[in-house]
């Protein structure tokens, strides 16, 4: 009953002075009044503004910044000229050194929140975060929705939570050679009249998304063109066009993602011109990538983060290793020379192709990946009797599964390397681990610079 008083008693339109303590995890700035979360977008920690309140929710208040009182010492103009409208960034107005400092801070909070321990506890196991030199163009994939409007074709990405799509010529967090193909794409998607796929209208046909993807070491470029049915409108033409401009695409892919969602592929995938994968090259450890395969979006820090697996792993050329949640095979091709077996899962079949591809090209015969969920192939391989010294884990968003958390405490490997892209997930996993598992230490890595991403890889050992 308190709180309902309390939360009527703020009400849209409303200014208050506020104090922006620190960044949500939107990139947002988080300020509290009367014990009540502020969340204000594009305010950051430090800053003194008047704030104006836009949404009332039980436990929590939406405002925008009416007025900057003090503005922080590490605000910056913001270089991209979409940023305003833009979801892609979120933090582009922070100097990229506080960047760094903040979003380590955002992975302390989550990791106290979500486990038994406070903040000064996780403090001393983590390492400052490892940034980037030159933090832009460092995206090495595309996915740009396009829209007709009139006779002329848009490329870009939605504003959030609009159908307003962007049409972005140059995003500068990605790789220059995308924009460039992208563009051309467009053009020759515009002049050749093929059909767009129309969100609001619905109907069956057209282009939906536009993928590029460059291997930024050897420059080959992979081009997945999105539509919502089977055929792919003027498609000779529309290669025949793509391969003379871009000698460097090496692969045209076609892939159906029929539903109304906002997923960008759908399950059906087809070659259309070249070959089915691109190359690239980490650290002189090569990687064959297929369309559907998921594959780091910044090849400069992936060698960052998994120079600290490989670290954390200890490896002496004896243990048993799994690279779970394994995509190309990326973890494990760069551990296969200092381990004695490796065992690698993936559910996408595209990509435990492209992983045993190269395992076979580098000749090695202690290292097999296999199809499936981390959660059912690991119990199989622990009811085999496999028993792993190491087990690397990289999962999505969403964390491990219970299923995997309980093979993990069985199976009691000396060491689990946690690559996380989700603080919230890593946190509660950790916790689900601590009846056996501890913290070592944690090891963020700014994949992501420019957004609220925060990336890190953490070492726990068996108590
Ligand atoms: N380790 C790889 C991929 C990490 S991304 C790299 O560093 O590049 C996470 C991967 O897990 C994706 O390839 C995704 O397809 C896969 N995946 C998602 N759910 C899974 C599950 N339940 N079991 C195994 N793999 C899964």
């Amino acid at each position: 009953m308190k709180q309902m008083e309390k939360f009527a008693m703020v009400k849209v339109g409303q200014r208050f002075p506020l104090t922006i303590k620190r960044l949500g995890i939107n990139g947002e700035g988080v300020g509290f009044f009367k014990k009540t979360v502020v969340f204000v977008p594009g305010a950051l920690p430090g800053e003194e503004i008047v704030a104006e309140v836009e949404k009332v929710h039980p436990k929590r208040i939406e405002a925008r910044i009416q007025k900057f009182r003090q503005k922080s010492k590490d605000r910056v103009d913001a270089p991209c000229v979409y940023y305003d409208e833009c979801g892609g960034c979120q933090l582009q107005h922070l100097a990229y050194d506080a960047q760094l400092r903040e979003k380590r801070a955002l992975l302390l909070q989550t990791l106290a929140r979500y486990t038994e321990h406070d903040e000064t506890f996780w403090d001393k196991l983590t390492r400052p975060m490892k940034g980037m030199d030159d933090p832009w163009s460092y995206r090495n994939k595309s996915q740009f929705q396009v829209k007709q409007v009139g006779r002329n074709v848009l490329a870009g990405l939605y504003a959030e939570q609009s159908h307003h799509l962007i049409d972005v010529e140059r995003c500068i967090v990605q790789d220059p050679r995308l924009d460039e193909i992208t563009r051309g794409v467009v053009e020759i998607v515009r002049d050749l009249q093929i059909s767009i796929y129309d969100e609001k209208k619905g109907g069956e046909k057209g282009l939906r998304t536009i993928v590029v993807r460059v291997g930024m070491k050897s420059g080959d470029a992979q081009l997945t063109l999105v539509t919502k049915s089977g055929d792919l409108p003027k498609q000779d033409l529309l290669l025949k066009r793509v391969s003379a401009r871009f000698p460097q695409v090496k692969s045209i892919v076609h892939n159906i993602q029929a539903s109304k969602g906002s997923e960008v592929f759908g399950e059906q995938t087809q070659l259309l011109y070249g070959t089915r994968t691109i190359r690239e090259e980490i650290k002189e450890i090569q990687y064959e990538l297929s369309a559907r395969a998921f594959f780091q979006l910044n090849p400069s820090q992936t060698k960052v983060l998994y120079e600290e697996v490989e670290r954390m792993a200890q490896l002496t050329g004896k243990e048993k290793v799994v690279d779970a949640y394994s995509g190309v095979g990326t973890i494990g091709l760069w551990l296969a020379p200092h381990a004695g077996e490796i065992r690698g899962m993936e559910v996408i079949p595209d990509a435990v192709k492209d992983a045993n591809k190269r395992v076979r090209a580098e000749g090695y015969s202690h290292v097999s990946y296999e199809v499936g969920t981390a959660e059912k192939v690991f119990p199989k391989w622990a009811k085999k009797g496999f028993k792993p010294d190491v087990v690397v884990v990289d999962p999505p968003r969403i964390g491990l599964d219970e299923e995997m958390i309980n093979t993990l405490l069985k199976s009691a490997p000396k060491r689990i390397v946690y690559v996380s892209c989700n603080p919230a997930t890593l946190a509660k996993n950790v916790s689900d681990l601590s009846q056996k598992y501890k913290v070592k230490e944690i090891q963020p890595v700014d994949m992501f610079p420019q957004t609220a991403h925060v990336e890190c890889c953490v070492l726990l050992v068996r108590k």
